[in-house]
């Protein structure tokens, strides 16, 4: 694996300290082995606190359909000046810490674990990978590789997520902090291999190359053109291309826009699928996008940052179809596998490309010395993290507890239960669903009776999803579609019941009625 190219020089001369006077008596220090580390000093005590939160822990989470999705917005100004101050320099004490903590921290999350919030596109984490959580920083394994065991469980679970997407043998890949982190290094590498040979841009950078540019649908999510942006390729060298009535990209626009790059002396160099988009969930056709960044000689990169593991659900499958043909794959555990943040990974077709441009050898950081053998990646090594946490941990956890069998289960239960809840708002005249729903988002505009100005019907929907998130009961979002503000609502969440969807009905008639005989 050694890249001489990018190693640093050797150091030559080594100061030798054999022959220097070191005196001749020493007086002892303290000779107590247990004095003075930050552990506590009374372990049956700092026991007892860890019981107690941990069983606080336990009741939070059996117990949170009762309690309202959202506390308390906004945070209580006591909370939030109790919260400001000065830099702690004396010790207040474990005790005094959780207390603080129950009293400013854990009461004010962002709601989403609990059975209602369909925010965004946030995961409701899972009970089993508390533990998992806890014992990753018990062991405070600096996951950079080597032989010890968090090396053995990244490989494993990098291992399944090969098999479970149908990549090859030659296969690369990293846990990551999430899709974001993950497209930052896939489009890093497709870059790197775009320049190839001719260009070293890990020693010269970008200056000189040609112009690079890459396709996407107008619905990508930011962090692929946040990548552009890092990457030195710059946003507007991502085209965002039109999308049909589907919300795919539009495969002859694709043509048109590559054809006028090709024209004008661009390099094309990748082209980016969706498999669940963020406003409505739609999947692009990736067989037919690789078949296009094959003729065009692209690198195919899929962010699948939630729909990816929808290939768990035997029903959803069939509609990821292509994704097994990627150059790289980004996504996420803490979205749809309910894994506590953080925790996403890439995959990429070839490791040695992946090595090819992350790797590099510092004197003070040498392969043997932190134990590499076969079987032991060195991980640091895959990306641009040299200190890495344990985050492979919770994903081995939560795949070994529940299979991918019930897990595929529960994401195929969300989309049905998006088609029930579609049916209840049909139900009412003045609500229109977006159509289609193609996987787990569903989008809906109220419409009261007496209300036809479109932008009023913006600010009517604004302050209705406000209301329902501070009432409690539940928590979706908003979205733009077609220039008209919609409420959006991303199950995502293993917790939810479809008499949720009744309850979340009832709260947006009578908030509807209440706001509209104003
Ligand atoms: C959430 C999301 C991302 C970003 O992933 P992070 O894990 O938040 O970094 C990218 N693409 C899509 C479609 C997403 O839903």
């Amino acid at each position: 694996m050694a890249d001489s190219k990018y190693a640093e020089e050797d150091a030559t001369a080594v100061p030798d300290n054999r022959n220097l006077d070191v005196g001749s008596s020493v007086e002892k220090r303290d000779t107590n082995l247990n004095s003075s580390s930050l552990d506590p000093t009374d372990w049956s005590a700092f026991r007892s606190i860890a019981y107690r939160m941990v069983d606080q822990s336990i009741e939070f989470i059996r117990q949170i359909r009762e309690k309202p999705v959202y506390s308390s917005i906004p945070i209580p100004q006591h909370v939030c000046h109790q919260l400001d101050e000065p830099v702690p320099v004396n010790p207040q004490g474990l005790e005094k810490v959780c207390e603080d903590f129950n009293t400013l921290v854990f009461p004010y999350p962002l709601g989403n674990v609990h059975p209602r919030f369909w925010g965004w596109a946030a995961g409701a984490g899972n009970a089993g990978a508390i533990i998992a959580q806890t014992m990753s920083a018990t062991m405070n394994s600096n996951a950079a590789g080597g032989r010890q065991s968090s090396t053995l469980v990244e490989r494993q679970v990098l291992e399944w997520c090969r098999e479970i997407f149908g990549f090859p043998d030659t296969y690369g890949g990293l846990i990551v902090s999430g899709t974001t982190m993950a497209t930052f290094m896939a489009l890093a590498v497709a870059r790197n291999h775009a320049l190839g040979n001719k260009y070293d841009i890990r020693l010269d950078g970008i200056i000189n190359g040609p112009r690079l540019v890459g396709y996407a649908s107008a619905e990508t999510h930011l962090c692929n053109w946040r990548a552009f942006e890092l990457l030195g390729i710059g946003r507007n060298s991502l085209r965002l291309v039109p999308v049909d009535d589907n919300y795919c990209i539009d495969m002859n626009q694709l043509d048109k826009t590559i054809n006028e790059d090709l024209e004008a002396g661009y390099t094309p160099f990748c082209v980016i699928g969706n498999v669940g988009t963020v406003n409505t969930g739609s999947i692009d056709d990736l067989c037919a996008l690789k078949r296009f960044a094959s003729k065009y000689k692209l690198w195919l990169h899929v962010d699948g940052a939630f729909g990816a593991l929808a290939i768990l659900s035997k029903e959803l499958k069939p509609r990821l179809l292509g994704i097994e043909q990627a150059d790289s794959l980004a996504f996420d555990f803490h979205k749809w596998l309910h894994v506590p943040y953080e925790a996403g990974c890439v995959l990429l077709r070839d490791k040695n490309q992946q090595l090819a441009t992350f790797s590099s050898h510092g004197r003070y950081l040498t392969d043997d010395e932190i134990h590499y053998e076969d079987g032991y990646e060195l991980y640091f090594q895959f990306g641009p993290e040299v200190s890495r946490g344990f985050r492979a941990l919770s994903t081995w956890f939560t795949l070994k507890e529940h299979g991918t069998q019930r897990l595929g289960e529960k994401i195929y239960e969300n989309c049905e239960q998006v088609k029930y809840f579609a049916s209840l708002l049909s139900l009412y005249s003045w609500i229109h669903v977006h159509q289609p729903i193609t996987l787990n988002i569903i989008c809906f505009r109220v419409q009261p009776e007496g209300l036809t100005d479109e932008n009023e019907i913006d600010t009517f929907n604004r302050d209705l999803t406000i209301d329902i998130q501070q009432s409690g009961v539940a928590v979706p979002s908003t979205t733009v579609l077609n220039s008209r503000l919609y409420i959006r609502c991303c199950v995502m969440n293993h917790r939810t019941v479809y008499a949720d969807f009744d309850i979340f009905m009832d709260k947006i008639v009578k908030i509807t009625e209440k706001r509209s005989s104003k």
